[in-house]
């Protein structure tokens, strides 16, 4: 076995294996920037097969960076809803906003400049440097950092340490696909668990695979325990059939998008005395004669850190003149058929779907 590193046939290999058999993705198709840019911040922390559909309808909606500039943060979140992770929609519009305004429209070259954009770090700018300007930076991603780690055979390498390695080994002259090809490896062939080394085209210069260290190396951190939490949720609707809505703030989780009032259960507190709560802030009573009440079933939703408990009740024919001023969040009335031009999301439109079914069940 040749000692590492033994930079040009290993690299290669690396490029014969990705022009061959590197994986088809829609931002692939050209090295614009834009939807390199795009792909990148919709991959943070979410698995490729997920993100094709997203990207498909994000170019459709946005083709150029222009009509994403102009785009209102609204019809943003619209489309990236159900993605998750909603900061990463907020800072890429942000940023964009900024190269349309600041820089006529051009996406730095430069991954230093790029990390000066809001929700640019070092990954996600050399990402972009390498694959859409061939600028010699490694993009290390989990999938690297593996790689890497098998094919030094190193036990617990720094960051610093693993980017020392990459960068002696990246192939300055297509630094892009060189990226893409290890992504490609790690996620393909050289996977956390048991690796298909057979099929892999640098096996025959991997230490790991020399010295059988594969499963030792690299594997994934152990996932953060998981928060639970229970909220009681108000879904009113009036005599219109609008049901009532409130919008996020603009920071912290799910920021910016729509929602129907909820609180979270403490203590001793009930569900019951929780929904009663909710509905005096919003300016009605839930025990008033003209109001019917439907208690609907739990909804589960699971955030990568939070699994929450939707308890919902369906409040039919609230005065629609309710008032419901809060420093917090804007309200507003919206019909049924309107309600998918909001962005909502995925737990909030679970519950949505639930009450029409109520609705459409108690007129039959
Ligand atoms: S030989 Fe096996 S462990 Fe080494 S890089 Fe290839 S797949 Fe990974």
């Amino acid at each position: 076995m040749a000692d590492l590193p033994d930079q040009k046939i290993i690299n290669g290999l690396l490029l014969d294996y990705y022009d061959a058999q590197g994986r088809e993705l829609p931002w692939r198709k050209n090295c614009d920037p834009y939807r390199v840019w795009v792909s990148e911040v919709m991959l943070q922390q979410t698995r490729v097969d997920t993100v094709v559909p997203y990207f498909n309808r994000w170019i459709e909606k946005f083709p150029q960076l222009s009509d994403l500039a102009h785009a209102s943060e609204e019809s943003v979140l619209n489309v990236w809803q159900g993605l998750g992770y909603y900061s990463r929609a907020h800072n890429l519009l942000k940023a964009i906003r900024i190269v349309a305004k600041d820089m006529n429209g051009l996406i730095p070259r430069d991954p230093i400049e790029l990390r000066e954009l809001p929700g640019i770090g070092e990954y996600t700018a050399n990402a972009i440097a390498s694959i859409a300007y061939d600028h010699p930076v490694v993009a290390i991603d989990a999938n690297l950092r593996r790689v890497l780690s098998r094919l030094f055979d190193l036990p617990d390498p720094s960051p610093a340490e693993l980017k020392c390695r990459a960068t002696s080994l990246l192939d300055a002259n297509r630094p892009g696909d060189w990226n893409q090809a290890l992504m490609d490896l790690g996620a393909t062939i050289c996977i956390p668990k048991n690796p298909i080394c057979e099929k892999c085209p640098v096996e025959n210069h991997c230490k790991s695979a020399d010295r059988g260290t594969q499963n030792e190396r690299s594997m994934p951190k152990l996932k953060q325990p998981v928060r639970s939490s229970i909220q009681a949720v108000v879904i009113a609707v009036n005599s219109k059939d609008e049901f009532l809505l409130r919008k996020r703030p603009p920071r912290g989780l799910l920021a910016g998008l729509w929602e129907f009032p909820g609180s979270e259960l403490v203590g001793n507190s009930t569900t019951l005395t929780i929904h009663k709560n909710i509905a005096n802030g919003l300016g009605f009573d839930l025990t008033r004669d003209q109001t019917e009440l439907i208690s609907l079933d739990s909804v589960v939703h699971k955030f990568s850190h939070l699994t929450v408990t939707y308890r919902p009740v369906l409040v039919i024919g609230v005065n629609q003149g309710t008032h419901c001023d809060s420093p917090d969040y804007e309200f507003r009335w919206v019909e049924g058929d309107l309600i998918k031009n909001l962005p909502l999301p995925v737990g909030q439109q679970k519950l949505f779907k639930l009450s029409r079914k109520a609705l459409v069940t108690r007129t039959l």
